[in-house]
C-alpha cells in the first residue's frame, strides 16, 4: 500500500514543494484539512480532504477538523502489535506514515495591538497539538514535522534511507514537536494569566531547541547543553565560527558577558578582554589595534586565556597582535580577510563573527529550588545628562567623559564592583567582593601609581565614607556611583573635605 501523509498547516511555506516530492518521488497519498487541501489542489496535486477521508465534516467553524479515530487511530497504532493492526483493519483505518503540522499563529495573534480575547482564543489550536503529540508519541512508527525548515532534511533523509526516515531522525523531530507544543501551551497560559506582559515578549518562548550538547558544563562533572529559543539565526545561534575548537559552556557564558559589555561602546573602537565574565582590560581608542594594546596592558597577566570582544570588524594589524597571546575566543562584528588569514595559523583559537552585537536576550533566567527566576536584562544606563554632581567641585568635561567610561565598565563587573580608569582604559578592577571597600582596595592596588589622577566607578552606593577616603588617599580625582545610601551625606562630606569630585547616576547595576 502507498505510504500516507497527513498535512495540516497554518503556515503554508514550503508545503507545495514538499507535497509534490512526496507524491512524485515517493508515491505518497495525501490527506489534508480544508485550507491545506485547497492550497495543494490549486497547485495541481491530488489530495483527499480529511472530511472526505473520515466521513465527518469539519464543524464548529474549524474547531473540529482532524479530531477523528480514523486520523488518530492511523497515527497512534503500533505497527508491530497484532491487536492494534486488527483494530485498524476492523475500522478501515490506514496507518499514517508522515504528519506535517504547524499550529495556528497564536503568538502573532496576541502580538497584534488591539487583539480581543475572543480572537486570541479562536487562535488556540486544538487539533494541531493533538496531531503533533500523537505523532511524536508514536515516533517509533512514523515521522512528524512541525517546522517548514525541516522539509528538505526529511526529503534528503528519505532519499538516503530508501524511502523511510531513520529512527534517529524520527526521534529528533518528535522531541521538536513536543518542545513546540510545550512552548505553545506556555504562551497561552502566559497570555491568559496576563503574565506575558512586560517580561516575556510574545515571540519569546522559554522552551528551546537543543543546539549542542556540551562536553561538560562549568566543570567536567557537570553535564550541559546549549538551547536556542528562536529560529536558529538569532544571537549566538546565528554567529559564524570561523575557526577553532568547539565552543564550551564556559566559552559561551564568557562570550555573552563580553558581548554585553562591548555593546556599551558603539562609537570609537573598543576592545574588552574578559576572564570569568569580568573585564580584566577594556579600552577605547582611535584604532582597534591601539584599543587592544591598551586593554592588554591594563592587566596582561589576567588576559592569558581570556575572551576578547571587539566592537568593530577585526583588522589585520589587530589580528597580528592578538596572535601573540594565548586566548580562548575572539568575537567581533566582522573579520577582514587579512585578519582571518593571520589567525588561521592559531587553529585552536575560536574566532567568531557576530554581526549584530546589540541583539541580546530580553530576559535572564536563574534556577532556584522549586522553580526559576526570570528578570528583564539590564539594558539601560543613565547618561551624564541625568547625573547629579553632589560635591562642591565640578567635573571637567574630560573627567565627565572618563566617568561615563568607568560607569559603562563597572555596570558589567560582578558585584560588589569597583573600577579605576584613566585615559579610557581600565587600570584596576575589583570584582565580586563581599564588601565595597574591599573591592576598592583591590582595584586601587592593581592600579598602583596609575590611580593618581584616575577616576573611580562603583556599581552601587557607598554605605560608609571609607571608600571615598581610600580612593582619595590613592589619588583618585573623581568618583561615579549611584547614590541612595542613608549615609550619602558622609561620603559627600568626605569627598568635599578631600577635594574629590563625586557624581550620582541615580541607577544601580548589581550583577550577580
Ligand atoms: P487548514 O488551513 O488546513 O484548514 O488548517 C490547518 C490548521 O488547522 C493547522 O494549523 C492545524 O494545526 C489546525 N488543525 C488541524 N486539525 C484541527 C482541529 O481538529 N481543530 C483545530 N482547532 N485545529 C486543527
Amino acid at each position: 500500500m502507498a505510504p500516507l501523509a497527513l498535512l495540516s498547516t497554518s503556515d503554508k511555506t514550503g508545503l507545495v514543494d514538499l507535497a509534490r516530492s512526496l507524491v512524485e518521488e515517493f508515491g505518497f497519498d495525501l490527506v489534508s484539512s480544508g485550507g491545506t487541501a485547497k492550497t495543494l489542489q490549486e497547485a495541481g496535486l491530488t489530495v483527499t480532504k480529511v472530511a472526505d477521508y473520515t466521513g465527518s465534516p469539519e464543524i464548529l467553524g474549524g474547531r473540529v477538523k482532524t479530531l477523528h479515530p480514523r486520523i488518530h487511530g492511523g497515527i497512534l497504532a503500533r505497527r508491530n502489535l497484532e491487536g492494534d493492526l486488527q483494530d485498524l483493519a476492523d475500522n478501515e483505518i490506514r496507518p499514517i506514515d508522515l504528519v506535517v503540522v504547524n499550529l495556528y499563529p497564536f503568538a502573532q495573534t496576541i502580538a497584534k495591538p488591539d487583539v480581543s480575547l475572543e480572537e486570541a482564543i479562536e487562535n488556540i489550536d486544538i487539533g494541531g497539538p493533538t496531531l503533533l503529540r500523537a505523532s511524536a508519541k508514536n515516533y517509533a512508527h512514523l515521522t512528524v514535522l512541525c517546522d517548514p525548515t525541516d522539509y528538505d532534511a526529511y526529503l534528503t533523509e528519505l532519499r538516503q534511507q530508501g524511502g523511510k526516515a531513520s529512527a534517529e531522525f524520527r526521534k529528533e523531530r518528535a522531541i521538536k514537536a513536543f518542545a513546540h507544543t510545550g512552548g505553545y501551551d506556555r504562551a497561552i497560559t502566559a497570555y491568559l494569566t496576563g503574565q506575558q506582559e512586560e517580561l516575556l515578549p510574545p515571540e519569546f518562548s522559554l522552551s528551546g531547541e537543543k543546539r549542542q550538547t556540551m562536553r561538560y558544563g562549568e566543570n567536567p562533572h557537570q553535564s550541559a547543553a546549549w538551547y536556542q529559543t528562536g529560529t536558529g539565526k538569532e544571537g549566538w545561534s546565528g554567529a559564524t565560527q570561523l575557526q577553532g575548537k568547539e565552543l564550551s559552556y564556559n566559552n559561551l557564558v564568557d562570550l555573552e558577558a563580553a558581548r554585553e559589555i562591548i555593546t556599551e561602546f558603539t562609537d570609537k573602537p573598543a576592545v574588552a578582554i574578559l576572564k570569568h565574565t569580568n573585564p580584566c582590560g577594556l579600552a577605547v581608542a582611535d584604532t582597534l589595534l591601539e584599543a587592544y594594546e591598551k586593554a592588554l596592558a591594563a592587566d596582561s597577566v589576567s588576559a592569558f586565556g581570556g575572551i576578547v570582544a571587539l566592537n568593530k570588524p577585526l583588522d589585520g594589524a589587530t589580528a597580528q597582535e592578538l596572535k601573540k597571546m594565548f586566548l580562548e575566543c575572539v568575537v567581533a562584528p566582522g573579520c577582514e580577510p587579512e585578519a582571518e588569514e593571520i589567525l588561521h595559523k592559531k587553529s585552536k583559537l575560536r574566532v567568531l563573527v557576530l554581526p549584530d552585537l546589540m541583539q541580546g536576550p530580553p530576559v535572564k533566567i536563574k534556577g532556584i529550588a522549586g522553580g526559576f527566576l526570570l528578570q528583564e536584562s539590564d539594558r539601560t544606563i543613565s547618561t551624564p545628562d541625568r547625573w547629579q554632581v553632589v560635591t562642591e567641585k565640578q567635573p571637567t568635561p574630560e573627567q565627565l567623559e572618563e566617568l561615563f567610561f568607568a560607569w559603562k565598565v563597572v555596570k558589567h563587573v560582578k558585584s560588589n564592583a569597583i573600577v579605576v580608569t584613566k585615559n579610557q582604559t581600565t587600570c584596576g578592577v575589583g570584582a565580586g567582593q563581599m564588601n565595597r571597600v574591599g573591592a576598592a582596595q583591590i582595584a586601587l592596588e592593581q592600579a598602583g601609581e596609575k590611580a593618581r589622577g584616575a577616576i573611580l566607578g562603583s556599581d552601587a552606593f557607598f554605605p560608609f565614607d571609607d571608600t571615598v577616603r581610600k580612593a582619595a588617599a590613592a589619588g583618585i580625582e573623581a568618583i561615579v556611583q549611584p547614590g541612595g545610601s542613608v549615609r550619602d551625606k558622609d561620603s559627600i562630606a568626605a569627598a568635599n573635605e578631600l577635594g574629590v569630585v563625586m557624581v550620582f547616576t541615580g541607577m544601580r547595576h548589581f550583577l550577580h
